[in-house]
């Protein structure tokens, strides 16, 4: 059916976009208090800026791309994710440059695009919040960066949110950890999946990350990455948990957790929760030292996180929790009559002009009807405009929840609505 929206797509509709706003408001209140400023890349990049950046044998690119050869036979993608567009376009831009003030810190708000099964929490058009964070590595910047997804999970009341945490080290460490799981896993290649099977030969390491019964069987007792960090990794890793521990900020150790991507070095985090009895993941993050370099800028740390607005909103809704909305309407002016059509209009535009959210009636309803749509737009104030009050140049407004009503001239609600409105709500 070509005239329905394509699968694994959602309308956002307008009461569910006032909590969507409700969201992303906070999420840039809160990035600002960490002085991060917006980035808005493009919603397609050549294919080349994902493939090897997030890992020619990861899923995303694999299975997952949104791609296509364009007019000009380029060919190109559906952005998949965040991060390798904002490192492109940081190197692109020279944000690099000693003049530049470091660290650059920088967030975004948009679409994201997977070629997935379409399933609860799972689309091939969502919506992400991330954020990126260049030229430090402090470890103080993984812990700040965390803090504050913690913070805004916090801020929206969201409970059972669980800090999942793990450090992939440096590359000798990872490289060295690499073959402790081939030697591991090489001996029961026949019980793994398919998928993992290949996994073990293309990326080991993804073999952990497998959903697949038998490979969570197979990968229980599988060395612990954390057993093969070098003196400076396990610093870094033991200086996070230190500073998410001075912050009161609880996390669990995740041994098997190794993220999506595969640009992610040292630190790697998830914010997970459950949502009818299966565990989703609605905030993943890490650091990627070695991105910039690849996309051919100096050697430059980088952190950011990802986060997942519709698996967020799911599980707001999923735990009943009522964010603070105001869809109230200000005043709404029932119009008697098409004589005072015209200057109906002349008040709403005054009123919204000095900043009231008005709404009027425009099909000529009996007053009953107007009086209705009053009470269902939440209106704070209802102004009754005929031909009489036109005359006298004074009108009714009305307490919509106490319903005492005022007169007033029409001049004071043109000139100085706030306080007529101050006066009766
Ligand atoms: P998963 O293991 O669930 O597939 P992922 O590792 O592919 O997740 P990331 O690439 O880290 O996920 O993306 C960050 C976040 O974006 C996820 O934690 C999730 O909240 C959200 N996300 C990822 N894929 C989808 C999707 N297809 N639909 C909705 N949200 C998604
Ligand atoms: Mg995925």
């Amino acid at each position: 059916m070509k005239l329905q929206k394509p699968k694994g797509t959602q309308d956002i509709l307008p009461t569910a976009s006032a909590k969507w706003q409700y969201v992303e408001n906070l999420a840039r209140e809160t990035f600002k208090k960490y002085h991060y400023g917006e980035i808005r890349t493009p919603i397609f990049e050549h294919y080349e800026v994902i493939s090897r950046s997030v890992g020619d044998t990861t899923d995303i690119v694999t299975k997952e791309m949104y791609d296509f050869y364009d007019k000009g036979d380029r060919h190109i993608t559906l952005r998949p994710e965040g991060t390798a567009p904002v490192v492109r376009s940081y190197v692109e831009n020279k944000f690099f440059a000693p003049e530049v003030q470091k660290p650059v810190k920088v967030f975004y708000i948009g679409s994201m695009f997977r070629y997935e099964r379409p399933q609860a929490g799972r689309l091939r058009e969502f919506h992400q919040i991330g954020v990126e964070c260049f030229g430090s590595s402090n470890p103080a910047t993984d812990v700040e960066t965390i803090a504050m997804a913690y913070q805004l999970f916090a801020e929206l009341g969201i409970k059972d949110v669980v800090l999942h945490l793990n450090s992939l080290g440096n590359t000798e460490s990872r490289m060295a950890y690499r073959q402790a799981l081939i030697d591991y896993l090489t001996p029961m290649r026949e019980s793994l999946s398919k998928d993992s099977q290949r996994r073990l030969d293309e990326n080991p390491l993804r073999v952990l990350d497998s959903k697949e019964k038998e490979d969570k069987a197979a990968v229980e007792n599988a060395p612990s990455i954390l057993d093969y960090l070098d003196e400076e990794s396990q610093e870094h890793f033991a200086a996070v948990r230190e500073m998410l521990e001075a912050l009161d900020i609880p996390y669990v150790i995740d041994t098997n957790m190794v993220r999506g991507l595969d640009y992610y070095n040292h630190t790697i985090f998830e914010f997970i929760t459950t949502v009818d009895q299966s565990e989703l993941t609605i905030c993943a993050g890490g650091r990627y030292d070695g991105l910039v370099e690849y996309f051919g800028g100096p050697q430059t740390a980088g952190f950011g996180f990802g986060l997942g607005l519709e698996r967020l909103l799911l599980v707001l809704e999923k735990q009943g929790i009522e964010l603070p909305l105001d869809d109230s309407l200000d005043v709404y002016v029932a119009v008697l009559g098409s004589s005072v059509n015209s200057k109906a209009l002349e008040l709403v535009q005054a009123i919204r002009r000095q900043g009231f959210a008005a709404e009027r009636d425009y099909l000529g309803r009996k007053i009953k009807a107007q009086f209705k749509s009053a009470d269902a737009f939440k209106a704070k104030t209802v102004i009754t405009l005929g031909e009489s009050e036109v005359e006298a140049g004074q009108v009714t407004i009305k307490n919509n929840q106490t319903r005492e009503e005022m007169t007033v001239s029409f001049d004071a609600l043109i000139n100085d609505f706030a306080s007529v409105f101050a006066k009766v709500n």
